[in-house]
């Protein structure tokens, strides 16, 4: 059972010195039964106490890390719903690939290479799912050539397993999947191979039970797989895991994997399963068409929602501009610099782009909270030193803050401060008539 945070206090040294960044013991033991630090910030605590409160600083959702060029974390979840807190491990999303597929060096290559921009943050797939229909081993030979994605190796076969693992030697791959019936060779595999193991069982009973026996055995790392054949099955079940794993059920306290492919409706099946509350996502096949917006939507949920996507402030040339260029003012908030920056390259109009500091909020929002002000946009203008690039001084404003045009006149003497109109989608309109 977790321990609250008066339990904790009594288990810290109750020195008050600091050193962990929280003024006394009592507000450390509270953040620590919140899960918001690590235990380990605290230097002075007994290893009496350390073992006590291992379970309490234990997240409720073991974090898992699948690992090989690149790296896919799942768990380490502490809430039901993002507008609680944030959802911190994006699920990752796997290619579905069998070992008996003659193009498979083909078709690895090509998912592996697809790269989506949205709204300045590249995507693309983190690994692959590995069916053995034939040879794995020569299967994961051939996918090493072409990617150093994690894998997820689908098979029973522990001889092919422990062949196709021995390949894969300082990284962490996943084995699909341990079910009651074989998951004592699973486990020994899983331990000696230092990969995580799914479990799978098609009650919340019996997957409690199989993580218990297996993690007897020495197997820490598991993925549980509720093996439910409907999306209502997989909602309901996904959803209790979450739950329980939320209410410190150990045995269930593990991230948990989904096969959208094996679904009728893959695409409803997949977003379903980003949603409510998978950590890995098994795709049948690469198809553009499902992953991007798959990616989009996975990003929405997964941002924290305390903090604005935002791009770095700084001078963005568009169009090779040149010293006559004008200079357009906007704020680091992502959709905002995006909707400026696409419109104005669409004109095909040259000029440079002043991303200001507004700690990532819209235009509007940081007049409002005073993080867009004539005072700041001058800083920015200074602090970049833009005089040594422009000859003809002249700024434009975004319409909604016309109001700050005789300020910054103030601040900027010697620039034409003009103002733009209020959206985007009128910007090249107005540099082509208003701006000579
Ligand atoms: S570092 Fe440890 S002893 Fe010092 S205030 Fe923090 S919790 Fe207390």
């Amino acid at each position: 059972m977790a321990l609250s945070g008066i339990q904790i206090y009594k288990l810290l040294p109750q020195t008050n010195c600091k050193e962990c960044g929280f003024p006394t013991c009592l507000a450390f033991a509270m953040k620590l039964a919140a899960k918001q630090v690590e235990l380990s910030a605290c230097p002075y605590v007994s290893d009496e106490s350390k073992k006590q409160l291992a379970e309490s600083a234990a997240p409720p959702i073991r974090l898992i890390t699948l690992k090989a060029g690149s790296e896919v974390k799942a768990g380490n979840e502490v809430v039901m719903f993002r507008h609680e807190k944030t959802f911190y491990n994006k699920p990752g999303l796997f290619i579905r690939v069998k070992a008996s597929d003659p193009d498979l060096a083909k078709k690895v290559a090509a998912a592996d290479a697809y790269k989506v921009n949205y709204v300045g943050m590249d995507f693309s797939i983190d690994g692959f799912a590995v069916e053995a229909d034939g040879d794995l081993t020569s299967a994961v030979k051939t996918i090493r050539t072409v990617t150093k994605r994690p894998l997820i190796l689908m098979t029973k076969d522990a001889t092919l397993l422990d062949s196709a693992l021995s390949l894969l030697a300082g990284e962490s791959a996943l084995i699909y999947a341990a079910e009651s019936s074989d998951y004592e060779p699973l486990a020994d595999l899983a331990k000696k191979h230092k990969a995580a193991l799914a479990v799978k069982a098609d009650s919340l009973d019996a997957l409690a039970d199989l993580t218990q026996k297996i993690q007897a055995k020495g197997v820490e790392d598991m993925v549980l797989d509720s093996a439910a054949a409907t999306l209502s099955a997989s909602l309901t079940r996904n959803t209790q895991l979450r739950k329980l794993a939320l209410k410190n059920v150990r045995s269930l306290g593990y991230p948990i994997i989904a096969f959208p492919c094996d679904a009728k409706d893959e695409g409803i099946a997949a977003a379903q399963a980003i949603a409510k509350y998978a950590g890995f996502v098994v795709l049948s096949e690469f198809k553009p068409e499902l992953l991007y917006p798959l990616f989009v939507l996975r990003e929405n949920i997964y941002t924290d929602p305390q903090k604005p996507i935002q791009v770095q402030p700084g001078i963005y040339e568009i169009n090779a501009p040149n010293p006559e260029s004008p200079v357009l003012v906007t704020t680091n908030f992502s959709i905002t610099y995006f909707s400026v920056a696409n419109e104005v390259e669409g004109s095909g109009l040259p000029a440079w782009l002043v991303v200001t500091d507004a700690e990532g909020m819209s235009v509007l929002t940081a007049w409002a909270a005073g993080k867009f002000d004539a005072e700041r946009i001058a800083k920015a203008i200074k602090g970049f030193d833009l005089a040594s690039k422009v000859g003809k001084k002249q700024i434009v404003l975004p319409g909604h803050v016309a109001v700050l045009s005789g300020e910054l006149e103030e601040e900027l003497p010697g620039w034409d401060i003009r103002v733009g109109p209020r959206e985007a989608v009128d910007l090249p309109a107005f540099m082509k008539q208003a701006l000579n």
